[in-house]
């Protein structure tokens, strides 16, 4: 899959909101943490992107909820679609898989927080599963 100079757009369901990142973004990684589930439905699938390559059009319409003492979760308040997670240090964001638009070219790689999981599905790929963050090697990874 090839980008137009590794330019991705993508934007919420009612289109108040529209980004674009310039250049490589991070893989995809699942999170099934108790915070991300509540606020999805199912789990928080996103990238991450350097600030400064990302730009954002309709910002007025993010409302921005403060989840912890160090990161707060940005969505559109006309549609309410998840789309930004964002850490209070640092200078990245992480944007939302399924808000680009497609092909986006994106890749899940790896699932996070898989101990606090929902009781009501299952992971059923191959790929790695780490029962917190990524600050260590994966519990398992189905055959
Ligand atoms: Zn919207
Ligand atoms: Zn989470």
């Amino acid at each position: 899959m090839t980008h137009n100079a590794d330019i991705r757009t993508g934007g919420c369901l009612c289109g108040a909101v529209r980004f674009t990142t310039k250049g490589p973004v991070r893989e995809v990684v699942a999170c099934h943490c108790g915070q991300c589930r509540r606020q999805t439905g199912l789990y928080h699938a996103a990238t991450s992107i350097p600030n400064d390559r990302l730009s954002v059009e309709g910002g007025e319409a993010i409302r921005w909820y403060r989840t912890s003492d160090h990161a707060r979760r940005g969505f559109c308040s006309p549609c309410g679609s998840a789309l930004f997670w964002s850490p209070d240090e640092g200078d990245f964001t992480s944007v939302l898989a399924g808000a680009f638009d497609e092909p986006s070219g994106l890749k899940l790689t790896a699932h996070i927080f898989c101990a606090d999981k929902g009781d009501f599905y299952e992971i059923t790929d191959s790929l790695p599963l780490y029962p917190g963050s990524r600050g260590g090697p994966p519990a398992a990874s189905k055959p």
